[in-house]
């Protein structure tokens, strides 16, 4: 008898790759390729990245010229932060924004995840008319681990009013929302290829005209100046395929909505203590963050693993080691912080794995009351 393949589905941590990826870095792989030499080679490096650029900015609703490749979210969220002297955040950033600056503010979030914007306004008033111009407000689109939506909108109006600058980490967003950062009031945003189908050590820094950026790196001036060191071709080459095929189906992040709000109809049905962290508000349609039984989250994951599921518990970590969730502990849910579980779809995700997520989830909670 032979078993399943294992599902998986923790794809905020990281997507598998594409195969359009996959064979674009193929194909970048052979020949020598500095984009900035002037010999054939060089120029069909050069067309490679520029082409890629194109499919980037085609999918976060702005022109090439405003992407700025990087090694990745981390190294986009880091440069744009190394440019102002006070950053205003949240407590729910991932750490590559909460834990980088010297001069760091939080303003508060509301038990559902959404920033409380009373507090926003309140933060932005206070800060001296002279010194606005070197704050920065830095609020991500989604959450990593809950999927809830910012009400950008709103926080770019009111970043706005008070002559703020406003940063979003839309690493998670991106690719899973329509994106239209152009139209936004956003003077930076943060993208990261593998959590789209790209390959991970590839992002960009979104620079809207009128918005500066000086590289942290000095060296050869790439980039137009905002980030020297030589093009990585094959990680470039892979995300701009990546960003092609995620624009080729616009509308499966909004159809996984559905199946995902039935998959948790199924657990609040059958399991009547189960919380489902930020499900009144806007979230991603691939995120599910749920505490539904007494075992800690460590060890559901594990049973969730050896079930042959991949899910996940509070943040993933760089050292193997789960940290108790930071974003939940913020919203204020108490002991439920530590049974979290995390469950992302990602762009091969089907029905039926939301499907058999569910007998899976029901079965072991039932076993582990
Ligand atoms: N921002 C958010 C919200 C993320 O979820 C992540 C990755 O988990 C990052 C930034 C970092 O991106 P990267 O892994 O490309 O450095």
């Amino acid at each position: 008898m032979t078993s399943a393949p294992p599902l998986y589905l923790d794809n905020n941590a990281t997507a598998p790759l594409r195969a359009a990826a996959i064979a674009a870095m193929q194909d970048a792989m052979g020949p020598p390729a500095n984009p900035s030499s002037v010999h054939g080679f060089g120029r069909a490096a050069r067309l490679r990245v520029e082409d890629a650029r194109q499919a980037v900015a085609g999918l976060a609703g702005c022109s090439a010229s405003e992407v700025v490749f990087t090694s990745g979210g981390t190294e986009a969220n880091n440069l744009v932060l190394s440019q102002y002297a006070h950053i205003i955040t949240t407590p729910i950033e991932h750490d590559s924004v909460r834990a980088v600056h010297p001069h760091i503010s939080f303003v508060n979030v509301l038990a559902d995840g959404r920033v409380d914007c009373d507090d926003l306004k309140r933060q932005l008033d206070a800060v001296p008319v002279a010194a606005r111009r070197q704050t920065l407000l830095s609020i991500m689109a989604a959450n990593n681990e809950t999927g809830v939506l910012q009400p950008l909108d709103d926080i770019a109006e009111i970043a706005a009013r008070a002559e703020i600058t406003l940063h979003s980490d839309m690493v998670q967003a991106f690719g899973k929302t329509a994106m239209d950062f152009a139209g936004s009031g956003i003077g930076y945003a943060s993208l990261s290829a593998h959590k789209i189908g790209g390959p991970s050590g590839v992002g960009a820094l979104l620079v809207r005209p009128g918005f500066g950026l000086s590289s942290l790196l000095k060296g050869g001036g790439q980039e137009q100046g905002r980030r020297s060191g030589t093009e990585n071709l094959i990680g470039i080459a892979g995300f701009g395929a990546a960003a092609k095929a995620a624009s080729d189906d616009p509308d499966h992040y909004a159809r996984m909505a559905g199946w995902r709000d039935a998959f948790e109809t199924q657990i609040t049905c059958n399991l009547p203590a189960a919380q489902i962290f930020g499900q009144s508000v806007r979230r991603l349609g691939n995120t599910s963050c749920i505490a539904a039984g007494p075992k800690a989250a460590e060890t559901m994951v594990m049973a969730f693993d050896i079930a042959g599921v991949a899910v996940s518990a509070g943040a993933a970590c760089s050292s193997g080691k789960v940290q108790r969730s930071h974003v939940l502990d913020a919203m204020g849910v108490g002991d439920a912080a530590a049974h979290a579980i995390r469950v992302s779809g990602g762009w091969a995700t089907k029905q039926a794995d939301f499907e058999t997520l569910a007998d899976v989830f029901l079965r072991l909670y039932k076993q582990n009351a």
